[in-house]
């Protein structure tokens, strides 16, 4: 599997969705999922965009339900991050109950955790940056409740591969796995995972009832623990050539639209902060994803600084997309994309985010 970086390339994958046969396949391994990630979350795209494409070819909404919801996910996440900021990277609902170290097994990041799905979707994934939703799940139950890892380490190794890594979705998908954001814990078992995953192990660490597997111990494959510190090898660039007459459009790992602002006779600059990259790092792999994307978008320069070091270079106009990674930036704050932009702020659940985004459909689009 590896991950085009063409516009039109990308296009090409939103007018391949099938929505129905994801609505009933998502949560096998190979099932139609979109693979659209990568895409969204690097800001390329957006989840009203590739909404409205389903609408446009004349689905109806309650074929495009499940898909919909999925998306909305992301945005919901999107909006608890705007609303609780870095309370994101604590524990937000009530501490990580049965928690015993803040490493991170070192069986996952040898793949060798001996559940055979698992150590093959490790592999690949140190190649392609991709693991299915179900999969990630998985990983984080191993790490959080059989491993009694708490959450943050592993989902930082995570994020560290992963070319869609989101701080938002991942911080707040392993924190539901672990417990911290929401009601209870996710377990999953050797029969789930054989299920989805296509595999038929037996007599593993995993392979017992769901009443069982909640009292065992914690298998000793797991009782190795490593530390992540990772870091980000950033690109040397030229200083970027500034006409200070303009206003600087700054584009970052988040913002990689090249339909923002489109028509705008503006500098645009990719900038990668070596602060933020400090603070979350990504692998060589994530770096040249984000690289690579930002080529869609024409006359861009790449520029590894700090937003600060422009305004040296001669900028004095900035103009940005809001975004909670990023409320350093000085200037203009153009409103971020969503599915429902009405619908804003922090709710309790993805739920009852939900059933207010809801009432912005209507069965064939959008309610303006
Ligand atoms: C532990 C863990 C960590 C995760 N980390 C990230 C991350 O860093 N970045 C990220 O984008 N997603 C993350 N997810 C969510 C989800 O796994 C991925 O968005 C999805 O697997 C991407 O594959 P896809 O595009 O084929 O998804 P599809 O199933 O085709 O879904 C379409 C789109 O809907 C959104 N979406 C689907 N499921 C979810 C979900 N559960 N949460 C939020 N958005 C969703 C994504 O934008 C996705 O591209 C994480 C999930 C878990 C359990």
């Amino acid at each position: 599997m590896s991950f085009a970086t063409t516009y039109n390339q990308i296009i090409a994958a939103v007018n391949k969705i099938d929505p129905i046969a994801y609505a009933k396949t998502r949560n096998y391994t190979n099932g139609a999922v979109t693979l659209l990630s990568p895409y969204l979350s690097r800001g390329v795209i957006s989840t009203r965009m590739v909404a409205e494409s389903l609408y446009q070819k004349g689905y109806k909404t309650y074929q495009i339900e499940k898909l919909l919801q999925e998306l909305a996910w992301r945005d919901y996440y999107q909006q608890v991050w705007l609303a609780l900021n870095n309370q994101i990277f604590e524990d937000i609902k009530q501490p990580q109950q049965d928690c015993s170290h803040y490493e991170i097994p070192a069986a996952l990041l040898n793949a060798s955790t001996g559940i055979n799905a698992i150590d093959n979707a490790i592999t690949d994934f140190y190649e392609t940056g991709y693991l299915h939703n179900h999969v990630r799940m998985y990983i984080a139950s191993i790490a959080c409740n059989m491993g009694k890892a708490h959450w943050l380490t592993p989902s930082r190794w995570m994020y560290y591969y992963l070319l869609d890594g989101d701080l938002a979705s991942n911080s707040l998908s392993w924190q539901w796995v672990a417990g911290t954001f929401s009601a209870k814990k996710y377990y999953c078992n050797q029969q789930n995972i054989n299920n989805y995953c296509h595999t038929n192990q037996t007599n593993t660490f995993l392979d017992f009832s769901y009443d069982q597997l909640v009292l065992n111990d914690t298998p000793p494959v797991l009782a190795i623990q490593n530390t992540f510190n990772a870091i980000t090898n950033l690109p040397h660039t030229p200083l970027p050539t500034i006409n200070n007459q303009l206003p600087v459009l700054l584009y970052n790992s988040y913002n990689l639209d090249p339909n923002w602002r489109k028509e705008a006779h503006c500098n645009r600059i990719l900038l990668l902060e070596p602060s933020h990259f400090k603070q979350y790092p990504v692998s060589n792999t994530v770096i040249a994803f984000i690289v690579a994307l930002s080529k869609n978008i024409p006359g861009i320069q790449v520029y590894c600084g700090e937003v600060e070091d422009l305004a040296s270079l001669g900028a004095l106009q900035f103009i940005s997309r809001r975004h909670p990674a990023f409320t350093h930036y000085p200037g203009t704050k153009d409103a971020p994309l969503s599915l429902f932009p009405a619908v804003t702020g922090y709710y309790n659940s993805f739920f009852s985010y939900w059933k207010k985004c809801e009432k912005y459909l209507t069965p064939t689009g959008f309610k303006e």
